[in-house]
């Protein structure tokens, strides 16, 4: 949890209006939700490319909660105080399928928050990645760290266009004195993720739910380090709450480490599934081994996540054990 006080006992009027873009999203979606029980207004702007109105469907009749259609990329006109900018696919099959439009995404969509930013002199928060770092060759990593990246390869629509976000954000800060506020977010999983999406936690869920075989690319030695989400929005909120000489960037993410292949293994387990493993070609310019160090954000946020992995699993499970029992999926990955 988040050390930055509970925001529920603020008083009312103190409370800020929120535009979160991407909050039809699986983060987003958490985030207006947890802003709205907060006693915050909430405005989310969406484009559903590859966010659901289900994810926020149950928030549609609280008065303080607004759902526009729209790109961020757009001129924005709302009257805000905070700007949470998550509007961007973060599933490697989404945000490759059409990389220019991923760039646009982050690029014009950091432009587009800043410019209201400005305008409403609110504090902007960017949703960054861990992709920053690249393939890194420092473990675990800190924020001082300046990345290994492949400019040119098939991730590169994705993180150096968070790069390039980063960059705006900072130049707008220096330049035109916006508050700032710059998260890396490390691999975060949870209910309501994309059921087709591709990322592991999910894909291997419903393989194992459907007892097909559990997909592992290359040796599945690589690692990752994954996040419940509902500390990642502690996180998110706690770094909202800090004054403007904090800009970040700061990882947020869980330190405990685990190869794909006890992840898939874990996933056996929990479910009970008959499914095996399939091993698949590798993935280009997949990184090898990632693991947030998180010191600054204990520090300066008071922030560390509190949900062990199987916790986090077993109420993912659920969720998706949930959604096929009642909606046999539809959404397919695209083509
Ligand atoms: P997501 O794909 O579920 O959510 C992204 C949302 O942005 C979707 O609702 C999508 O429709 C919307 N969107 C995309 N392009 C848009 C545009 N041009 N205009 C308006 N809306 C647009 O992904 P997520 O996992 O919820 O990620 C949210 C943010 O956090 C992203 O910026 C992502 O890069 C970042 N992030 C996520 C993770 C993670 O593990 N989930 C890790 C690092 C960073
Ligand atoms: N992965 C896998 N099988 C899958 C999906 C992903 O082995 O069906 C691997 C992938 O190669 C990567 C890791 O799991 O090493 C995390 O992939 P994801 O797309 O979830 O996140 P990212 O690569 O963006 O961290």
């Amino acid at each position: 949890m988040s050390g930055a006080g509970d925001p529920s006992e603020q008083p009312l009027r103190h409370r800020a209006r929120a535009l979160v873009t991407g909050g039809a999203g699986f983060v987003g979606s958490h985030l207006c939700e947890r802003l709205l029980g907060a006693g915050h207004g909430v405005v989310s702007v969406d484009n559903y490319h590859t966010g659901r109105l289900e994810n926020i469907a149950h928030l549609q009749a609280n008065a303080r909660f607004t759902a526009v259609a729209g790109d961020v990329c757009e001129r924005l006109d709302v009257e805000v105080d905070h700007i949470y900018n998550l509007a961007c696919p973060a599933s490697p099959i989404w945000y490759q399928q059409d990389p220019v439009g991923t760039l646009k995404t982050n690029v014009f969509g950091a432009h587009s928050v800043l410019e209201l930013a400005v305008r409403r002199r609110a504090t902007a928060l960017q949703a960054s990645t861990s992709e920053v770092y690249g393939v890194p060759d420092q473990h675990p990593q800190t924020e001082t760290y300046w990345g290994h990246t492949n400019p040119i390869g098939p991730r590169a629509c994705y993180h150096e266009g968070k790069r390039c976000a980063e960059a705006m954000f900072f130049e707008f800060h220096r330049q035109r004195g916006v508050p700032i506020k710059v998260a890396r977010i490390f691999n975060t999983y949870g209910p309501r993720m994309a059921m087709n999406d591709g990322r592991v936690v999910s894909s291997f869920i419903v393989q194992a739910l459907r007892a097909e075989p559990i997909t592992i690319h290359g040796s599945g030695e690589q690692t990752r380090s994954f996040c419940y989400v509902d500390d990642l929005v502690d996180g998110l909120i706690a770094l909202m709450a800090t004054p403007d000489e904090v800009t970040g960037p700061v990882n947020l993410g869980n330190t405990e480490e685990v190869s794909i292949r006890e992840l898939a293994e874990t996933v056996v387990r929990l479910t009970g599934t008959r499914s095996g493993i399939r091993h698949l070609d590798p993935l280009r310019d997949d990184p090898h081994r990632r693991q947030p160090d998180i010191a600054q954000a204990r520090r300066v946020l008071g922030w560390r996540p509190t949900t062990a992995l199987e916790a986090g699993l077993l109420r993912t499970i659920e969720y998706f054990d949930q959604l096929l029992t009642d909606q046999p999926p539809t959404d397919q990955p695209p083509a």
